[in-house]
């Protein structure tokens, strides 16, 4: 029987270990797509407890307690951070075979170097022992960063966001560039009129343009654009349920536009043509600037209308939704690929039964003017985890091609979430392993070895033209 949990975690075969570590191991990390937060990397952020480091914000955990009938004073409430871990730690043994029971211990042992098992009656022990360290500076947010070998990240930010804190991290030289991403989605969700119009009011404070017509709208939010792109942005990122992409005319959507601010609620039709015509206007900015644009499709959130009002958003009420996907979809590239705007897309399904449609759309639309223009993303949120990863690493395998994957990304709100790059490298050699030593792939470690440090690191650095070996204050991603 193996060790649980050992250095040959997920590794089966003796290939799948040398391609994990002789290739992978040692690969740095681009975690292009997260949501930790900026201002706890500017001010390096020195946790008082495991459960602030580990708890807050992580709406998987809460999910699995809920589910395990812990109540909700200890996910979100105001019990105290102590009782808050016992609980925590007594769900733990619950989630066997969940991805949380895997992160949980490897993350125990990468940042803290524990190798026990998480249980009720270590949970004093653990709690101590890794709030103690959390203490010294060597734990520090920025050090959590350089110890996982993180050498870039993209938050995600919403266009109204001042940026102070990416502004701070720049000005204090932190080797690592922690880059904004452009996310939009307030700026085109118009089912509520009165949301809208104080969205509008803040675009207006920020920017300092008066707002009265879609043009002003636009123009407003294109500053935000510009400034983004002046800070380092390079990536555009969309959380939709599915893509808009209705016909509509200027005329429309200046009475659209005119309707809404005016205070009145927008009929269905309405919406879509409005939303559609954002997303080609966003598109058409992230080609113009050379940015890659994300597309995370398929979420059906907020789900527990009596948590959103208690809680609000992002707080574990979500699920995968079963929104037509397809046709939308090619509609929406192809009219930016006719107009040659078709900038470089990443596309990301939440509903695993859309796999095949993603994994075959991107090739509609690969031109030859850069490797793996449009890219089917890593396996997301529901589906991150060792099921969800095989299969999209096995169709993109099917359908695509895996060697030109640029790879794995946290999409995590902690900062000790980073082992989950390691995770998927693991499961990535250990599918390769297999095949070749079942004979399926020829046994010729540097090249398979290569695709694995390409997935893991050099393709993301060259799909997104990181330039990583400046100083931070110059990481300025070129365009194309
Ligand atoms: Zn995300």
């Amino acid at each position: 029987m193996k060790k649980f949990l050992d250095e040959n975690f997920l590794l089966k075969t003796k290939t799948a270990q040398r391609l994990y570590h002789e290739y992978a191991k040692g690969m740095p990390i681009i975690d292009y797509h997260c949501h930790l937060p900026p201002q706890q990397i500017a001010e390096d952020t020195q946790f008082e407890t495991l459960t602030q480091a580990w708890l807050y914000g992580d709406h998987y955990k809460w999910r699995a307690m809920r589910t395990n009938g812990v109540d909700e004073a200890y996910c979100t409430g105001a019990k105290n951070d102590r009782d808050k871990f016992q609980q925590w730690a007594e769900t733990v043994p619950y989630t066997l075979r969940n991805p949380l029971y895997h992160w949980t211990h490897l993350e125990l042992q990468r940042y803290f170097d524990i190798h026990d098992v998480l249980n009720g009656d270590t949970a004093q022990q653990v709690y101590q022992e890794c709030t103690a360290k959390l203490q010294a500076p060597a734990w520090s947010v920025k050090s959590l960063l350089r110890k996982m070998n993180v050498k870039l990240i993209c938050t995600t930010d919403d266009p109204v966001d001042s940026l102070e804190h990416h502004q701070k991290i720049r000005d204090d030289e932190f080797e690592i560039p922690i880059l904004p991403a452009f996310r939009p989605d307030n700026a085109m969700n118009v089912s509520n009129a009165a949301k809208f119009n104080s969205y509008i009011k803040k675009l207006e404070a920020i920017t300092n343009i008066s707002v009265s017509s879609f043009d002003d709208f636009l123009y407003a939010l294109q500053n935000r654009h510009d400034f983004f792109a002046s800070m380092g942005c390079s990536v555009s990122d969309h959380g939709l349920e599915e893509i808009y992409a209705d016909d509509f005319t200027g005329l429309e959507i200046d009475a659209i536009f005119t309707k809404v601010h005016g205070g009145k609620e927008l009929n269905e039709v309405e919406q879509r043509k409005f939303k559609s015509a954002m997303l080609i206007h966003f598109a058409e900015w992230d080609w113009e600037k050379g940015w890659v644009q994300q597309f995370h499709l398929g979420a059906l959130r907020n789900n527990n209308t009596r948590m959103l009002q208690t809680l609000g958003p992002d707080t574990g009420w979500d699920s995968i939704g079963d929104f037509s996907q397809g046709r939308a979809l090619s509609k929406f590239l192809d009219k930016l690929d006719v107009n040659n705007k078709l900038a470089k897309t990443i596309l990301y399904n939440l509903n695993p039964s859309d796999n095949e449609l993603m994994a075959t759309m991107g090739g509609n639309f690969n031109d030859g003017s850069s490797a793996g223009k449009i890219q089917w993303g890593s396996a997301w949120w529901f589906l991150d985890q060792k099921d969800g990863m095989s299969k999209q690493i096995n169709t993109l395998s099917n359908m695509g091609l895996l060697s030109k994957f640029v790879g794995m990304l946290t999409d995590s709100r902690s900062f000790l979430s980073f082992p989950r790059h390691e995770y998927f490298r693991r499961i990535l050699c250990d599918l390769l392993g297999d095949e070749i030593e079942n004979g399926e792939l020829p046994n010729d470690l540097p090249w398979t070895g290569k695709m694995v440090q390409d997935i893991c690191f050099n393709n993301n650095k060259n799909y997104f033209s990181w330039q990583l070996d400046q100083q931070p204050a110059t990481v300025i991603p070129s365009a194309g």
